[in-house]
């Protein structure tokens, strides 16, 4: 009856949503008085996880799912939760998870709750808080069912540090041979991922074209941030669309948001408001993104983006 958490790698290594995961987890099966298991696919080296109080790690060592396919993924994570007899399952939010919850809610037959930023108020019956409306509310859950899907948001719980066992067990469960599958292709960078980043450095139209990104990743750079975009200019092809955020691109939870020449449309608003604080650089006093924003610089960008630069390699 162990509490079982998905641990997502990329490359081999934890993504941060995974070691936050199975902080969470750890949590829950503190207020149930039970242990944590870890389902890993392809991790090098899984025994970090003990850090973060897993007590078991199911490992899956199969190349043929070094990347993320939706089916399979869903698939061994139901295996392992039967196997373990696990009631509650936690995820994280990243892409590939979002993808994942809902066919595991189908495997197990079980209530999702997604968004969810603190350990459950009450595990009997199983309440938890969450975000609604974009972020702008929270309310309060309750799944019914016996099995339980909790998809934790990025951010919210942070990583928590206890003990584990953390043992490793060989897992082979069955994999489906056909069926319609999602499959995610993100290339493999050596920059920070979106999902995983403290601070996320985003740029939008304001910046007039492809040519003038070299001093956003310049920033990012100098911060150890990820580098994010408004949707228009992924649509222009002035950056990749992995690096659209907002309402109909990637959710992001950082600590630190700094939107360049972004005007804060609602969409956007949307995807980023989980953020803790959110800087904006703009020339219009009047942009909408000021309202949101803890901090703004009313300037252009060409000038204030260089000097913050400069000062931030002075420290
Ligand atoms: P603009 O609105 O053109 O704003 C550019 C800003 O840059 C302006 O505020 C301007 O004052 C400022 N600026 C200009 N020059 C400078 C300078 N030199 N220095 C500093 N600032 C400068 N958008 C998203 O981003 N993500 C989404 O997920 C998303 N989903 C959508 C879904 C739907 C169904 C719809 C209808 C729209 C969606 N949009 C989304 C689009 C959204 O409505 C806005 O059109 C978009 O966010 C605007 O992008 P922007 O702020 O980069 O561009």
């Amino acid at each position: 009856m162990s509490v079982l958490v998905y641990t997502e790698s990329d490359n081999g290594q934890f993504k941060k949503a995974a070691l936050e995961v199975a902080s969470y987890a750890k949590a829950v099966a503190n207020q149930l008085g039970t242990t944590v298991t870890a389902v890993s696919i392809n991790a090098s080296d899984t025994s970090v996880l003990r850090n973060y109080g897993v007590d078991k790690v199911l490992h899956v060592k199969d190349t043929t799912l070094n990347n993320f396919n939706a089916n399979s993924f869903a698939s061994i994570i139901s295996q392992a939760a039967q196997q373990e007899g696990s009631e509650v399952v936690v995820v994280s939010s990243t892409a590939d998870s979002r993808y994942l919850a809902p066919l595991l809610a189908v495997n197990l037959n079980a209530g999702y709750a997604s968004n969810v930023v603190d350990a459950p108020s009450s595990t009997a019956p199983f309440t938890v808080k969450r975000t609604a409306f974009t972020n702008k509310a929270f309310n309060y859950s309750t799944i019914n069912t016996t099995n339980k899907i909790v998809g934790v948001s990025s951010n919210a719980f942070g990583l928590v540090e206890s003990s584990g066992n953390a043992t490793e067990e060989a897992f082979a469960p069955n994999l489906p041979e056909s069926g319609v599958t999602v499959e995610s292709l993100d290339k493999a960078t050596d920059k920070v991922s979106i999902a995983d980043a403290d601070i996320v450095v985003s740029a939008g139209r304001g910046l007039k074209g492809p040519e003038h990104w070299g001093m956003v990743e310049e920033l990012a750079d100098v911060l150890g941030a990820a580098t994010a975009c408004s949707k228009p200019v992924s649509d222009l092809g002035w950056r990749p669309h992995s690096e659209h955020v907002g309402q109909t691109g990637k959710p992001v939870a950082s600590n630190l948001y700094i939107a360049i020449g972004i005007s804060g449309a609602i969409q956007h608003l949307a995807g980023i408001n989980a953020s803790k604080v959110k800087v904006v650089i703009n020339t219009d006093p009047e942009a909408p993104f000021f309202k949101a924003a803890d901090y703004g610089v009313v300037g252009d960008a060409f000038e204030v983006v260089p000097q913050l630069i400069e000062k931030l390699k002075q420290f």
